[in-house]
């Protein structure tokens, strides 16, 4: 009889001990330095595991064996480094998910005396505010047109688009839709830009002409109305859809037009002031900013512009944009408009 006590309070002991006494008491955010407490009251730390989420911004911790008080629940912070907490109860854990803002960097400690769960956050010393996507046109199978000595668009493009990269860095944080000989769909380009909640969208693209003699520079932004020299355009940066067997989906058009609106002055702004700046700094025609329907600026959700560089079918146009001097030029004159619309 004394024995099998004995056996039992052994495995009431190991019960106890595993169903560790531990509970999230309650939540605080200090602003100097920035951190986020998690107050724990209970006898041992609790095991604890972080996940970053970069797409979306949220850290998720789950806390194991581990309850939480009643008055330990979602909050919204709207704070410079916090958005918002969730907290989700599970069977034998807990779940924090903390949504942070843009560049919030952080660090998780456990403490203590008292016992508390730490996240300290900072930023980059220099905070990037906005996000752009710069797009080289075409790539892969795709070589888009065809100048002088067989010359294909994707290639300049790409180097261009890379320079872009480079002189954008400076104030953006940059994301490119390709940065070597790759082919993307027409969609999936504003859609790397959707998923990650950027700013701006820039397409880099070289015109093409059956006359040698057209030469210079254009800038589109997306609109429902458009010219006939401006759809012809559109049409045939958007036949590589067309081509490669590619279909816009309902809700790629829907969102596109609610988004519409809003955007289509901010882009109106930008190709406007790119045109002017841009010819005259590299001595090229200036050929105007027109509306148009393409399609890699109606799949993103903000605000965009496409430039035809220059004619790759133009002896002069294509001898300057062969240059990396020029080439620099071009970014350079792309990045200021762009910058001058947020900054
Ligand atoms: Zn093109």
């Amino acid at each position: 009889m004394r024995k099998i006590n004995l056996i039992l309070l052994f495995f009431v002991i190991m019960i106890l001990s595993f169903s560790a006494d531990i509970t999230l008491k309650g939540m605080r955010f200090n602003g100097n330095p920035p951190q986020m407490v998690i107050d724990v009251v209970g006898n041992t730390k609790p095991k604890y595991k972080i996940n970053y989420d970069e797409l979306n911004r949220v850290l998720f911790v789950e806390f194991f064996n581990t309850k939480s008080l009643s008055t330990f629940k979602n909050r919204v912070i709207n704070g410079s480094y916090v958005k918002k907490v969730e907290v989700r109860k599970y069977k034998n854990s807990t779940g924090v998910f903390i949504f942070f803002n843009r560049n919030v960097k952080y660090s998780a400690k456990y403490w203590s005396n008292p016992t508390r769960f730490v996240l300290d956050f900072n930023r980059n010393s220099r905070e990037k505010e906005y996000t752009i996507i710069v797009d080289a046109g075409h790539g892969g199978k795709d070589p888009g047109a065809t100048g002088f000595n067989k010359y294909h668009e994707k290639d300049f493009a790409l180097k261009i688009a890379k320079q872009l990269k480079i002189a954008l860095e400076k104030d953006f944080n940059v994301v490119m839709t390709r940065n070597n000989d790759t082919f993307v769909t027409l969609s999936g380009r504003p859609n790397i830009g959707n998923k990650i909640n950027a700013d701006f969208f820039v397409s880099v693209h070289l015109n093409a002409n059956n006359s040698s003699k057209v030469k210079g520079v254009d800038v589109f932004y997306f609109s429902r109305k458009e010219s006939n020299y401006a759809k012809k355009v559109a049409e045939f940066e958007n036949s590589v859809g067309n081509k490669f067997g590619e279909n816009v989906d309902e809700i790629t058009l829907i969102m596109g037009q609610i988004y519409y609106s809003r955007n289509k002055e901010i882009s109106i702004n930008v190709a406007q002031n790119l045109v002017n700046s841009y010819s005259k700094r590299l001595g090229m025609t200036n050929r105007g900013a027109h509306g148009a329907n393409f399609a890699v600026l109606r799949g993103f959700n903000g605000p965009g512009i496409l430039v035809e560089v220059g004619f790759i079918t133009n002896s002069s146009d294509l001898t300057k944009l062969k240059q990396t001097k020029y080439q620099k030029l071009a970014a350079e004159e792309i990045a200021k408009a762009i910058k001058k619309n947020f900054y």
